[in-house]
């Protein structure tokens, strides 16, 4: 068992990943030392909504992605939902499986006042930028930046647990001559309010999630034509009049876009939905893991515990591609705030176990042929970590939400979010909610009316 009072954590970042480390501790009843540096002035990470774009009102880069009137885009049962803490608990009541951004951070601030007997708010300290990390001397030396107090000073701590997020720096890929083109040109993270396509004809590069999402928001907001345009497969989704699909695009010039298989549109816009790039610019060089996005990205044991510094004091929550989301931070902070306290004794010791058991998981990624196959690569994962740490196993039975939840989107991506699921730990069916290219309004008062 590792000394306590040897013990001081750094958590970066209170979004979910570091709420759910925090919040881990406090059910535990084990809080060490503990401090979570939040940039923004709340927590609630991608969940605080801001109209701003570019700089942020410390002038530090902006975090959020979010844009208005934006809705989940998976059931909340299968990847929001925690085991102790429920949407019907939270709200009194059952609620729609997919709640607008709101209600959701409404939920998750919830958890971690509510359902926590201990003010998780004391270990935070906002509006304090992380700078840079370095690991020596056995310890982490943390440089913050306090912008309310107008100090930069530097903290010693024995872990660091990075929860910073990996949807804040976009990947826009350079595409020929885009230079010449005469209309908007914006990535998804600067994306805010869809009604500024009204009319338009909009190009979306990019097919993945924010592609959908973006090009049937713009459509729903009156866009006139939206092409979304893939780089190595068509989705195969059923879209709804007004949005086609197109290879990827070869070139611009000042009113069109030129696609793969020789034809050409004149366009309004572009909004690069190419994603973003795990990019942790405090971190000194020998404690990142590298910049491509991935399910499982190399050299993290248990998808969290960084191997090549070689200390065994470093963690990533949340640095994956997502399926399972809040639920999955939560299980692996649970193992981490154990493995920090020295309560994993069935851990392996040796570096070279561990590395063989990372080497299992990323050969398996490049086995992913679909949605489907993410969904079992999670949940096997979420097991071996749920077997090791204690948590609650009734968390992999999302495994059958995402089956039904993939079948939805193929059926009817503009209106998979009308179908009701069942809670994995009340039982409650949630109840229907109004189509959602006929909801306008995403207010937490009008969500809860359903
Ligand atoms: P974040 O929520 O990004 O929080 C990271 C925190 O770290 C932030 O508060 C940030 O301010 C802070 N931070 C960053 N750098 C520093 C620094 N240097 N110093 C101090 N603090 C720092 N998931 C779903 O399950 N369902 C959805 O419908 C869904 N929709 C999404 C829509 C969009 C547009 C995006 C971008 C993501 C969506 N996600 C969704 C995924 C989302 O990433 C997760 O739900 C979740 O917010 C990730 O939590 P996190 O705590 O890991 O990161």
């Amino acid at each position: 068992m590792e000394n306590k009072d040897k013990i001081r954590v750094c958590v970066i970042g209170a979004g979910p990943s570091g709420m759910s480390v925090l919040y881990q501790f406090a059910k535990l009843r084990k809080i060490p030392n503990i401090v979570c540096y939040e940039k923004q002035s709340t927590w609630g990470g991608i969940w605080n909504y801001t109209w701003r774009t570019g700089l942020d009102d410390n002038n530090e880069p902006c975090h959020s992605s979010l844009y208005k009137d934006l809705w989940t885009n998976a059931p909340k049962e299968a990847n929001l939902e925690f085991p102790d803490y429920t949407f019907e608990k939270h709200f009194g009541k059952p609620v729609p499986s997919y709640p607008p951004a709101a209600a959701v951070r409404d939920y998750l601030q919830g958890r971690w006042t509510n359902a926590c007997s201990t003010d998780l708010k004391q270990f935070i300290q906002f509006n304090t930028i992380v700078r840079f990390v370095k690991f020596e001397n056995d310890n982490f030396v943390v440089t913050i930046d306090d912008r309310k107090k107008n100090m930069t000073k530097q903290e010693v701590f024995s872990h660091v647990v990075i929860c910073s997020g990996v949807f804040n720096y976009p990947n826009q890929p350079e595409v020929p001559d885009i230079i010449k083109f005469e209309g908007r040109v914006m990535h998804s993270h600067n994306f805010r309010n869809a009604n500024e396509f009204k009319g338009q004809t909009v190009l979306v590069i990019g097919s993945h999630y924010s592609g959908e999402d973006i090009a049937l928001h713009c459509l729903k907001y009156g866009a006139k034509h939206i092409y979304i345009s893939w780089r190595t497969q068509p989705t195969g989704l059923k879209w709804p009049k007004g949005i086609e699909e197109r290879p990827g695009v070869t070139r611009f010039d000042a009113k069109n876009a030129y696609f793969k298989d020789g034809s050409r549109t004149a366009i309004d816009a572009v909004i690069f939905c190419t994603g973003f790039r795990n990019h942790f610019p405090y971190l000194d060089t020998n404690l990142r893991i590298g910049e491509d996005t991935s399910l499982y990205p190399d050299g993290l044991y248990k998808a969290t515990l960084f191997l090549n510094g070689g200390n065994n004091k470093l963690f990533y929550i949340g640095a994956q591609d997502q399926l399972y989301s809040f639920n999955y931070f939560d299980c692996i902070a649970s193992w981490v705030c154990k493995y920090i306290l020295g309560e994993l004794a069935d851990e392996p010791k040796s570096g070279e176990k561990m590395k063989r058991d990372v080497t299992k998981w990323t050969s398996r990624v490049s086995t992913i042929a679909s949605l489907k196959d993410v969904a079992d690569f999670q949940t096997d994962l979420l097991a071996e970590i749920c077997s090791s740490s204690g948590y609650d196993k009734s968390i992999l039975k999302a495994v059958s939400l995402f089956v039904d939840w993939i079948r939805h989107r193929e059926e009817d991506i503009s209106d998979f979010r009308r179908h009701q699921f069942r809670s994995m730990y009340t039982g409650s069916l949630a109840p229907t909610q109004k189509p959602y290219m006929t909801i306008f309004d995403d207010s937490l008062e009008t969500f809860l009316k359903c």
